[in-house]
């Protein structure tokens, strides 16, 4: 049980203290009880908590659209449609997709999306999924999709195939559920490039790696690259409540006016809910007030050299991918063979680590380290040195 937090800190029930190396699920961005937080909801509290988005806006829904266009160029990213999480903001930018084709006659109703990708556990989003032990029970009842693993394997598919194609999903710069697997330098570039040159969208899934996870606000603007519709939730409201944004083109959006047959009918009873808005707008005050990115930096570089000096130290730590404040420690035998997956050893390890104070979970065999982005040097090195102890107690050396 879980009852209290401040800052990176979590208590639970029993008066333990841990590391919330998971960053809650990804979410949480500033820390836990976070004054500008707290003191943003409880504003909107003594206004009103929830009204409803249909046919009505509010004022904290439309500084916070502003607000996250703000990120984008004039002319690019400039509408905003509100959701409740991950996987509706997804859902949100496939349906978009699929209307704009439809709006305009075009016969272009299927989706590319990447292997061992992952987008979110309603029917349409899991579809695109590429995780196996995700979507095997279900099957393949959703969207029609064709799943490649490179960008050389995009550019193989048949022109014919192609022309069939709305739009392309993924995670920019690190697949996430993927064991934190990064794509090459240069990739989602060319991936912007290859969707211009065959008319094709551009979806980015930024549920996890935005809001300064990767080390800029959003992981496309390292490669200079704008998607035609951007996912974003879990640290949209600091990791408070559960709210998601997807962005727009005013050329998307505008393919839905005119007759009531063009319009977007779609939305959510808690859509553009006031306390995550406010929320929302109080952590992106947070980024600038504490200049989060950048002291992100040298957390980061602070964070390479930690992990490098583990895996020096341990050699069932098979690799160590980084990107930002993200990590996946992959632990193999050390003849570099896989573990079996019946033995749980990333499980092991991760409840030896609450024994040291630090909670994370794993991805089969992948510790991942994902602290909230106030993490201190001092908090990182605690956080590296409990998956050090509980390795070590985990493979009784
Ligand atoms: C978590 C996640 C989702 C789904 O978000 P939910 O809020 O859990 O629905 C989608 N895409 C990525 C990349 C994620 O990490």
């Amino acid at each position: 049980m879980i009852v209290r937090g401040e800052g990176v800190w979590l208590w639970d029930s029993e008066g333990n203290r841990y590391l919330d190396g998971n960053s809650s699920i990804w979410t949480n961005v500033h820390g836990h009880h976070h004054p500008t937080l707290d003191a943003a909801i409880r504003a909107q509290l003594d206004q009103v908590a929830h009204t409803s988005y249909l046919g009505f806006a509010n004022p904290r829904a439309s500084e916070l659209a502003e607000r996250l266009c703000g990120f984008f160029p004039e002319g690019t990213l400039e509408r905003v449609f509100f959701s409740d999480d991950g996987s509706t903001a997804i859902e949100c930018a496939v349906r978009m997709a699929l209307q704009y084709r439809l709006n305009r006659r075009e016969n272009r109703t299927q989706f590319i999306a990447f292997e061992n990708g992952y987008h979110g556990d309603t029917l349409g989003a899991a579809s695109l999924g590429g995780v196996g032990r995700f979507t095997a029970t279900i099957g393949r009842y959703g969207l029609e999709v064709s799943h490649v693993g490179s960008i050389e394997e995009l550019e193989r598919l048949s022109p014919a195939t192609i022309s069939e194609v709305a739009a392309v999903i993924i995670e920019p710069l690190v697949q996430g559920v993927n064991e934190m697997r990064l794509w090459p330098r240069g990739m989602l570039a060319a991936l912007r490039h290859w969707c211009d040159a065959n008319a094709v969208h551009l979806i980015l899934d930024e549920v996890m790696t935005g809001f300064g996870r990767t080390g800029t606000m959003f992981a496309c603007q390292q490669e200079d690259v704008i998607p035609d519709f951007l996912c974003l939730a879990k640290g949209l409201t600091g990791g408070y409540l559960p709210m998601a944004a997807t962005l727009t083109t005013g050329r998307i959006y505008d393919a839905f006016l005119g007759a009531a047959d063009q319009a977007f009918y779609y939305g959510h009873s808690y859509t553009a809910n006031p306390l995550g808005c406010a929320a929302a707008l109080a952590s992106l005050d947070v980024f600038e007030n504490e200049r989060t990115l950048e002291s992100l930096q040298p957390k980061i570089a602070r964070m390479t050299e930690l992990l490098s000096d583990l895996s020096a130290r341990h050699p069932e730590v098979h690799e160590v991918r980084q990107c930002g404040l993200v990590a996946g420690i992959e632990l193999r035998r050390t003849d570099g063979s896989k573990f079996p997956v019946a033995e749980r050893i990333g499980e092991e390890v991760c409840l030896a680590a609450r024994k040291h104070g630090l909670l994370t979970r794993p991805i089969l065999d992948t510790v991942v380290l994902m602290p909230p982005l106030c993490v201190s040097n001092d908090e990182l090195e605690f956080a590296v040195n409990a998956i050090g102890a509980a390795i070590r107690e985990g493979f009784g050396a």
